[in-house]
């Protein structure tokens, strides 16, 4: 009798395919096993089916189980992983297993996935007494406290691998009426605005239903949308579009419209909609639910993010995976889900680095959708107010069709006027400015407060590197070998390119006037929420930032507080900057945004432009005339000058000039290797040697090897890290580089870990 075998991908950096043994008839590619591999037991996934292998048969070792549960994926999301394991320079089990919730990769899940568990969910009290009642040290009831409060329900499995005696607690909690049980798996999905926004969210919850009621209302469409709903509607095969779209221009209707005419003319079909952080912006899931609340369906939306728990998060994806799902709303993640039926991509916010995932496999979400786009021919809308340059570069070229929504939808609201405060200026007029802020920024915050109107105050703190800067002359240390500003690295006492590795000693004065009192740009800022306190007498400042926000949930009643109008001053960093739409702000002032002017980071300048322009968005949405407020040294410069002209375009094209001529991207491609070593020099070694190896690979005089270079933050935990830039005008040239490369780095030695990154953001 002949045998059979299948070839498995396991989550395993060896870029091959392991060969198992199985009865007949042989299970499907594309089907989930239970495989041994040394001593453990893993979930696999089968790609091919042979009769023969390669391996002598002593060692071919037989699968374990099948997953019957779950339908064979795809050849077309095989094909998917596969693409993307190439492009990124991943195995591909490195990139299909990962893809999968957890639950499904858990082989003692799977009899349990399919049945009906009952769910528990948290009552209005449970709300108001957990955690608080639980005794301060018990560690287990208080992440199920918290898990609860997160998740919209949890399930029995989920409970118990928070907690080993789940089951009896949760009796207990319900019979203090803490927790509903509910057995209907898919009715718990229901959307429960008061579930969502929490106890103390009621007014909060109000306004919301008010602005989604507003928006199920269905609004007659502007001229402008309805041109962009009837392209995106009309399109045949692959449809790449970018949808320009100024802030409160209402891009979220265009999706909601297209969606809705996609589902009319195919009910069954599915559409994926991507969003960078799907907690700061409940508005945009509430939209899609009300609006899609009636769909057929049982499942007819689900979402998918890396917050979810196991359970929760497989029965999104087996409802995506068996077509069941019209709509699934995710993170980035959600780029690789099964869509059997996929017939339209929504990426809002598509400029937003949140779609670069920053660890193991990294990839660029929005990239996956274009090809996924391509792939099945269907059409892809990019939507943006400040679009990435990869993508209006694209565009530029024809490759992408635009489609513009110059004016805000709102019919009173228009954009907000821009004006720069000239630090400088009030310096020399002896208008000091008290911890960072300047006095016509207070009178402004003062003037707002007497209106009854709120005001935003917006702090670039993202982690840029630091830059070496004069106060006298506004000298700004730079490479002399690139058009770069260097970066300071204080314990070296050093100053060093991220280009090309040029690297002084930090200079004891301003080599253009001698001025001895040089320092970092930019400061901390901790202290902006207590000095406007101070400053202001009488208003209620809330700050939200990650730190405030620590706890899952709380950004939500912190925004429905700003809501309800119980703030009259909210500070932030890039939080506030997103999509939420403040009905009472009328001012926003900006604090810190130099120091991205001279970063090292060729993308900084565009990154600020993109938040600025985002958090003047928030100003005078609903008829109140807004007013942005920048603070800066430096009011005469370009980006500052665009964004007062509320210019992307003029700043898009003048950024891509630069960039055209600078050889930076999207002109190039990049891709940078990374070495963790034990020390810098193995690191650097390591690198050294790669580098070297690159030398005769093929298209070798197509690519550019720059020196290694130390990392922004050389040494975490003992471990020095260091990364060398590859560059390529040509994207094939580039990959086939790397695909070469791959076989050499693995026999080189002396570091700890080194991968590939592609298309990196972050240099
Ligand atoms: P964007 O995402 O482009 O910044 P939003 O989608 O948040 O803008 O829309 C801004 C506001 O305009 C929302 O309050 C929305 O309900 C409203 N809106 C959208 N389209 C229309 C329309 N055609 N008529 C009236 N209001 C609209
Ligand atoms: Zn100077
Ligand atoms: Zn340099």
């Amino acid at each position: 009798m002949s045998e059979t075998f299948v070839r498995v991908a396991l989550d395993h950096p060896l870029p091959t395919l392991f060969d198992y043994r199985c009865d007949a008839p042989p299970p499907e590619p594309g089907t989930l096993v239970a495989v041994p591999f040394g001593k453990r037991s893993v979930v696999g996934l089968v790609v091919e089916v042979s009769a023969h292998s390669d391996l002598a048969a002593g060692r071919v070792r037989n699968i374990e189980a099948t997953c019957g549960a779950c339908a064979p994926l795809s050849s077309e999301w095989l094909a998917l992983v596969a693409f993307a394991a190439d492009y990124y320079q991943r195995s591909l089990g490195e990139v299909a297993l990962p893809a999968l919730p957890q639950a499904l990769r858990d082989r003692s899940r799977w009899p349990r996935l399919f049945a009906v568990e009952p769910r528990f969910r948290l009552t209005a009290a449970g709300r108001a007494a957990l955690p608080d009642a639980l005794p301060a040290r018990a560690a287990a009831l208080r992440r199920l406290a918290a898990a609860l409060a997160d998740a919209r329900s949890l399930d029995a499995p989920d409970a118990r691998a928070l907690h080993p005696k789940a089951g009896a607690t949760l009796a207990a909690w319900q019979a203090q009426g803490w927790i509903d049980v509910e057995t209907d798996a898919d009715a718990a999905r229901a959307f429960d605005a008061r579930a969502d926004w929490g106890a103390d969210g009621d007014a909060a919850v109000a306004v919301m239903a008010s602005a989604v009621s507003a928006i199920a209302a269905r609004p007659a469409l502007t001229d402008e949308q309805a041109q962009a709903v009837d392209a995106i509607a009309g399109a045949q095969g692959f449809s790449p579009f970018l949808l320009h779209g100024v802030t409160g221009s209402g891009k979220t209707e265009v999706y909601l419209s297209a969606l809705e005419r996609l589902f009319a003319a195919r009910p069954d079909a599915q559409a994926l909609v991507l969003v960078p952080e799907i907690n700061l912006t409940p508005q945009f899931e509430a939209a899609f639910r009300a609006r899609f609340a009636a769909l057929a369906g049982d499942a007819s939306i689900v979402t998918l993010h890396s917050a979810m728990a196991d359970g929760e998060r497989a029965r999104s994806w087996l409802a995506a995976h068996r077509g069941r799902a019209r709509i699934v709303l995710g993170t980035r993640l959600a780029v690789l889900a099964s869509l059997p039926e996929l017939a339209l991509i929504v990426v809002d916010e598509e400029h937003e680095p949140a779609y670069k995932q920053q660890e193991g496999l990294r990839y660029s979400a929005r990239d996956l959708a274009i090809w996924r786009a391509k792939q099945r021919g269907i059409a892809v809308v990019l939507g943006s107010a400040t679009p990435s340059l990869e993508s209006w570069w694209q565009a530029e070229q024809g490759r992408y069709r635009r489609l513009s929504l110059s004016r805000r939808a709102v019919a009173d609201a228009v954009l907000p006027a821009v004006k720069m405060i000239d630090l400088e200026e009030e310096r020399r007029r002896g208008r000091g400015s008290v911890d960072g802020i300047s006095g016509p920024l207070v009178a402004a915050l003062k003037s707002r407060l007497e209106r009854g109107e709120q005001s935003l105050v917006f702090l670039n703190r993202r982690g840029y590197a630091p830059v070496l800067a004069c106060d006298a002359c506004g000298w700004v240390a730079g490479c002399p070998r690139c058009s770069a500003y260097v970066v300071l690295h204080k314990s070296a006492h050093a100053l060093r390119c991220h280009h090309c590795g040029w690297e002084a000693r930090v200079p004891r004065a301003c080599p253009d006037c001698g001025n001895v009192d040089i320092a970092p740009l930019g400061r901390g800022t901790q202290r902006v929420e207590e000095t406007l306190a101070g400053l202001v007498p009488g208003a209620r400042v809330l700050r939200i930032d990650a730190d405030s926000t620590r706890r899952k949930g709380s950004a939500q009643t912190l925004f429905s507080n700003v809501h309800a109008g119980e703030v009259d001053i909210l500070v932030g960093t890039q939080m506030i900057a997103k999509g939420h739409d403040f009905q009472r702000v009328s001012l926003v002032g900006v604090l810190n945004a130099d120091s991205a002017l001279f970063s090292h980071d060729f993308r900084a300048g565009e990154r600020l432009f993109a938040q600025l322009m985002q958090v003047s968005g928030r100003a005078g949405r609903a008829g109140l005339p807004g007013e942005v407020l920048v603070q800066t040294r430096y009011p005469r410069h370009a980006l500052y000058h665009a964004l007062g002209r509320h210019d992307y375009v003029g700043f898009a094209n003048a950024t891509l000039d630069e960039r055209r001529d600078a050889h930076l991207p999207p002109f190039v491609y990049q891709a940078l290797l990374r070495a963790e070593g034990r020390t810098l020099e193995a690191a650097l070694a390591f690198l050294g040697q790669a580098g070297a190896a690159l030398a005769d690979a093929p298209f070798a005089e197509r690519v550019t090897v720059y020196d290694a270079v130390p990392m922004t933050i050389v040494k975490v935990a003992n471990v020095h890290r260091a990364q060398l830039l590859v560059e390529s005008a040509s994207r094939a040239s580039l990959l086939a580089t790397l695909r070469a490369w791959q076989p050499t780095l693995r026999t080189l030695k002396g570091v700890i870990r080194w991968s590939v990154e592609v298309d990196p953001l972050d240099i």
